[in-house]
This record gives structure tokens, sequence and C-alpha cells, in this order.
């Protein structure tokens, strides 16, 4: 066999996947620039600013039993989500991130030849797992503010069409989809799965409406709210009978336990992070207005933890690596539908001021 013969008996659709673009870590950037990691302002990812709950940090220096698999029923996390989440725990399926959980739906409902709607611009994961899975990518565009279309997503709807993905809020725009337009997409019949990584920062969620559609599927994270990003946590709701499915095809040990005790006490903590959380919102009200009075910006209204920007003057590529050598992470966007644009996590206030004055002093890149 010649070197680079094995290669070549990869699926030729992941040979020429374009991969999810990952943000820039600190310490990579450290590296680069002359500002210690602990002094870059992160607004790149949509992290928490403070940290996950104070009794996670306790709970995990305490505990012992490291050599212990985790529980692959993860019986006491759902019980507990039970509450949380308003849902039965028969519905409930943790796992180690959201992301694990659009790849067990994939792996549930696709075959080759399957289509998957997708509504663009959205979350890029949608587009590589979908693809990944063997599915055909079907790609329906959000009007001129990024809101949904819902009749020209009812119009893709085909007899081969598995799953519909939508993200509510939206990333990176932060735009939201009403229930009413969800309804209306729930009566096509086709399984939906409701993105609801931002739920907590927007209040309104969809799984009141799980007894009414068998056919609706609603994820969530302790990635943004819970700040737990770094340990990998999420879960999904889901009817029971396909809860029961992911329960047997997922990894076993899909949660470790160290997120598992972070869920844990997450929610014994819930008070305090939607403490946190309220005070993030209240960041996004100023952030929103100081990024409105520079005339270069146009920032869209977010219900998110994050502030979409279109780059009326100059280039967004070059202003997020001008905002990058003074330590500032953002992302930015050149994707059709997403010219020439930015998105900038909510910080800590002071992160908005001196965000806003390096902006200021930049007076379009
Ligand atoms: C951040 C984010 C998630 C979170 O994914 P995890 O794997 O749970 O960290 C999911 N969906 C969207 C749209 C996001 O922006």
């Amino acid at each position: 066999m010649a070197p680079d013969d094995i290669v070549k008996l990869i699926r030729p659709e992941l040979q020429s996947l374009g991969g999810y673009s990952a943000h820039t870590s600190p310490e990579t950037l450290a590296d680069k620039i002359d500002i210690p990691a602990e002094r870059i302002i992160k607004l790149d990812a949509n992290e928490n600013p403070y940290g996950c709950s104070p009794r996670v940090y306790k709970a995990l220096a305490e505990y012992r039993r490291w050599n212990i698999y985790p529980d692959a029923a993860q019986a006491k996390l759902r019980r507990q989500l039970q509450d949380y989440a308003v849902a039965d725990a028969s519905r409930i399926v943790a796992a180690c991130g959201s992301g694990e959980l659009l790849d067990d739906i994939l792996c549930l409902f696709i075959k080759p030849g399957d289509e998957v709607i997708n509504c663009i611009p959205t979350f890029d994961m949608y587009r590589t797992r979908t693809i990944i899975s063997g599915a055909t990518l079907v790609n329906v565009p959000r009007d001129e503010n990024y809101a949904l279309d819902v009749n020209a997503v009812k119009a893709a709807v085909t007899r081969k069409t598995k799953l519909i993905i939508l993200a509510n809020p939206n990333s990176p725009t932060g735009t939201v989809t009403s229930e009413r337009d969800i309804q209306a997409l729930l009566e096509t019949g086709v399984p939906l799965l409701v993105d609801e990584a931002y739920y907590e920062f927007y209040g309104q969620t969809v799984v009141p409406l799980v007894d009414r559609y068998p056919n609706l599927m609603v994820l969530r994270t302790f990635s943004k709210w819970a700040g737990l990003a770094g340990l990998r946590a999420g879960y999904g709701i889901f009817p029971p009978d396909i809860a029961s499915y992911l329960l047997k095809i997922k990894l076993p040990y899909n949660v470790n336990v160290a997120a598992l005790v972070a869920m844990q006490e997450s929610l014994r903590d819930v008070d305090y992070l939607m403490g946190k959380v309220k005070v993030i919102i209240d960041e996004r009200k100023r952030l929103f207005q100081e990024l409105g009075k520079i005339d270069w910006l146009q920032p869209f209204p977010s219900q998110a933890n994050f502030i979409f920007c279109s780059v009326l003057k100059g280039n967004a590529g070059e202003l997020q690596q001008r905002l990058q050598q003074k330590g500032i992470l953002v992302r930015y966007f050149d994707q059709p539908r997403l010219q020439n644009s930015i998105r900038i996590s909510v910080g800590k206030p002071e992160d908005t001021d001196i965000l806003v004055e390096a902006l200021q002093k930049l007076e379009g890149p």
C-alpha cells in the first residue's frame, strides 16, 4: 500500500469537509502577543465570565470515588433535572456537552440519502455533524434580519427529510423564533431539534410543548449559564421512547463523574447562577447601547449572552486581528450571509469598558 492509499479509503464526503473552526485559546494567543493569558479578554466563545458555582469547586475537590465508573443510566442527575427542566425524567438524557446528543440523534435517524434541514446562518456544528452522519444537508436561508423563514423551511421538507435543526436563540445572530413559528414546523410531523443552549438568557422555552408534539426534541447545555463549558455537560428533553433509544445507543459512560457531580451541584445552586445570568443580561443591554454608538458597527438585538454586529466600514477580519493584538478575543465571520461581521460575547462590565475604548480608538478599521 502506498503511503496515501489509506486516505483514499476515507468516505468522500469527509475528505472534502471543512472542519468546525474552534476559537483561539488564550494560551496560544499569549505566546503570540506579549500579554499574559490571564489578562486576555475572552469574548469569542460565549463562555460565562463569572465561572461556575462555588459549590462545584468544593464538591470536586472533596470527591474521592474517581476510580468508580459513572452511572450509565444517569439516574440521580436525571431526577434532579426533572425539576429544573420541568420535564419527566423519562424524557431526559445527559451527555458530554449538548453536541454529543446531536450526534446521537443523527445516529438514530439518519441513513445515507436522508435529508437534514439547517436554517442558515447558524451554529456551524450542525453542518459538520450532519455531513459526518452521512445525511444530505439542506440549507434554508434566514431572511435579511436573520429571522426564520417558516414557509421556506416547510417548502424544503421532502419524503427524505428526517430532521429539522433550529437554534433558538440562534447563534451567531442572537435572533429568536416565535413559539407560533416553531409550532408551524412541528405541524409538518418532521422531527424537530430545538437547540436551547441560550435558554437561560432568553427565558422562553418550548419544553411545555413536548406533551403535544411527539416530534419535538430540545437540547440544553450547562456550558453557558452554569459556567461548565470546560467540563462538557449537556442534556436534552425527548419523547420518552426516543430517550430510551438514546440511552441504549450512547457510549455507556458518556458523562464523566466530574461532569455529573458538577451538574448536580449547579442544580443545587440555581439561585446563585441565575443571579449571574441576570448580571450578564443587564450587561448585554449596556454593551448593545455602547456598540450602537460606534457608527461603523451595526449591533443586532440579542436574546443570548453575545451580540452579533455587522461591520459597516472596513474589514471584520482585520478588526478581529487588531482587537487580538490588544488582547481582546472576538469571533469574526466571513461566510455567505454573514459577510463582514463579528460576534462579541457579553463579559464583565470592565471587559465592556476595555472593548469599547479599544473600538473607539480604532475609528473604523
Ligand atoms: C455554545 C452552544 C452550544 C453548547 O454546546 P456544548 O456542547 O453543550 O458546550 C450548543 N449550541 C449552540 C448553538 C451553542 O452556541
